[in-house]
């Protein structure tokens, strides 16, 4: 055990040590300390389980590599304990990434790893820029419209909302990195896939298209436009009979749709479409 001590000149305060007065040296708090050519020796450090230091815990476990990649520019390796919840600066020891990051010395000691080679965290080489140049996906680099971050800021599979914009129709929507590098289904442009109104996709438009302005008449929602939803909205909205006065809701696809649109329950009490259109 003494190898493990740590020789202190008794003038040059060190790990732990306070400036020792020589005349308390040999007793009292200090009784353990034995006094060796001049030298004090200075206990070592509380070896309980969690006490060990990283210093001693490393070579003992065959964990040099966290002493290699210690990175943290005030405390040193015998300042902190194995189990330590303390967030201390580390740098990926492999040459290839150099990544520097924070973590407790618990957690490493416990197993985890440079976050960059685990693919968790954006690098040079990894990140969503790249991924879009690797797969063939430079569109959604064209239609990042987020000014306050760079597409290489991100991992590829990011669940933070970012502004995009189209460059086919130039509409503006947000969504999730990740919902736009899902394999399976890929959001696009709302706009383009007809999915929300615009200027040019909108009930009022479609009801002039397809000479359905009773709905425009019958339109009875206090403070949206028909030109706010799509003809194939799922909405649920007011409607007043242009006949008899009724008030009802219901869906616009509902109104909209070519086979048994539905109509005013009062003059079509079957509930069903309008002027007899229901196939009953
Ligand atoms: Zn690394
Ligand atoms: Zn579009
Ligand atoms: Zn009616």
């Amino acid at each position: 055990m003494a190898a493990m001590r740590c020789v202190v000149a008794a003038s040059a305060p060190a790990w732990g040590a306070r400036a020792l007065p020589r005349r308390r040296a040999g007793g009292g708090a200090l009784g353990r300390l034995r006094r060796r050519g001049g030298a004090v020796l200075l206990p070592p450090p509380r070896m309980g389980r969690q006490g060990e230091t990283l210093e001693d815990w490393c070579p003992a476990h065959g964990r040099e590599d966290l002493l290699e990649e210690w990175d943290e520019p005030v405390r040193g390796t015998r300042e902190v304990t194995r189990g330590s919840n303390e967030k201390v600066r580390w740098k990926c020891g492999k040459e290839e990434c150099g990544y520097r990051w924070s973590a407790a010395v618990g957690h490493r000691t416990r197993g985890s790893g440079c976050p960059a080679c685990a693919g968790k965290v954006p690098t040079a080489t990894h990140n969503f820029e790249v991924y879009c140049q690797e797969t063939g996906r430079e569109e959604l680099l064209g239609e990042w419209a987020d000014r306050s971050s760079r597409p290489k800021d991100f991992m590829p599979g990011s669940d933070k909302k970012v502004p995009w914009e189209c460059r086919e129709c130039g509409w503006g929507w947000e969504a999730t990195l990740n919902s736009r590098t899902n394999s399976c289904h890929a959001n696009g442009c709302p706009a383009c896939a007809g999915k929300v109104a615009t200027p040019t996709n909108n009930l009022a438009v479609w009801c002039g298209q397809n000479g359905r302005e009773d709905l425009l008449g019958e339109w009875a929602h206090p403070d949206k436009a028909p030109t706010d939803f799509t003809p194939a909205s799922a909405t649920k909205v007011p409607w007043q009979c242009g006949e008899c006065g009724w008030g009802w809701e219901a869906f616009v696809y509902h109104r909209s749709r070519s086979t048994q649109p539905r109509g005013c329950p009062t003059c079509n009490p079957g509930g069903g479409g309008k002027g007899g259109r229901v196939a009953k």
